[in-house]
């Protein structure tokens, strides 16, 4: 036997205390207070989160080792098949409501969805919208459509290398946070990176493929006045405001992420009227 102090404190020598918390309660199906109130309590001494703490000290993500994050605040469930959300991903669900206009129907689309993070959160924040997402991968679907489950959300998901399976359809609003860091960026060798899926992460090219193919396809799926907006990289923006102009995008606006860094740009797609969103669009 030993104590929950000790335990925390056998594992504070090789991750953060933080961290070794998270780990703990994880095992033990308890929350940080909990740990609090109960240091000196006696528990069997655990091999499951001997093991825990050291693959995370070996690298592993938190969020893959206690298999949820959460994002816009609830709590999604990973794994390795999916990009672990970010918090400037939340940026593009702060953009989208202002977009949807309130009461009406608005048709939206994310692209390559991942864990589902943006497609269900749009779905239960804006309950006119009527959210589609889909994704290149069979097993980060199955990790979408068991986090719009829990949460109760309706989104219909595709299986689909961005638009190329998806049935011909039009959009009020299309969202995509696509894999944008460039092949070679040293970031990619650091941290969580290592162990998220590569190909949610990069292109394996200049970091603008993904975007540049939504960007050149995206007038076939947008509605009247629809909207479209990419997350991109911390010096992408410059880029994708061109790409967008030049694909004859109007209204192009960008917004900064919590770090200041412009981190979405999007617009309205080409041949846009001044209307927004039609009264009944079924
Ligand atoms: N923002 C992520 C990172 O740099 C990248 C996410 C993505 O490629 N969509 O870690």
């Amino acid at each position: 036997m030993t104590t929950i102090a000790a335990l925390l404190a056998e594992a504070r020598r090789r991750i953060p205390a933080s961290e070794a918390r998270l780990l703990l309660g994880h095992v033990l199906g308890r929350n940080a207070a909990w740990l609090e109130a109960h240091r000196d309590d006696e528990v069997a001494a655990d091999s499951d989160y001997t093991a825990l703490v050291a693959r995370r000290e070996a690298g592993e993500p938190i969020a893959y080792l206690i298999g949820v994050r959460e994002f816009y605040g609830r709590d999604f469930v990973v794994s390795p098949d999916v990009l672990i959300p970010r918090p400037e991903t939340e940026l593009l669900v702060d953009v989208a409501k202002t977009k949807v206009g309130a009461g009406r129907t608005a048709r939206v689309l994310d692209l390559g969805t991942g864990s589902g993070c943006l497609a269900v959160t749009l779905a239960l924040e804006l309950p006119q919208a009527r959210v589609t997402a889909v994704d290149v991968s069979p097993a980060a679907l199955g990790v979408a459509r068991g986090n719009a489950q829990r949460f109760g959300a309706q989104v219909e998901f595709v299986e689909s290398d961005w638009f190329a399976a998806l049935p011909p359809q039009r959009f009020e609003l299309i969202l995509a946070n696509p894999p944008y860091v460039a092949a070679g960026d040293p970031h990619l060798a650091q941290g969580d990176l290592r162990f998220e899926p590569a190909d949610a992460l990069t292109d394996h090219a200049d970091g603008l493929m993904g975007i540049r193919l939504i960007v050149a396809q995206a007038h076939d799926w947008l509605a009247e006045g629809g909207w479209l907006f990419l997350e991109h990289g911390y010096d992408q923006d410059t880029a994708v405001q061109a790409l967008l102009a030049a694909a004859g995008f109007s209204q192009i606006e960008q917004h900064r992420d919590l770090a200041g860094i412009l981190r979405a740009t999007g617009g309205r797609g080409p041949g846009a009227e001044a209307i927004v969103f039609p009264a009944n669009n079924q």
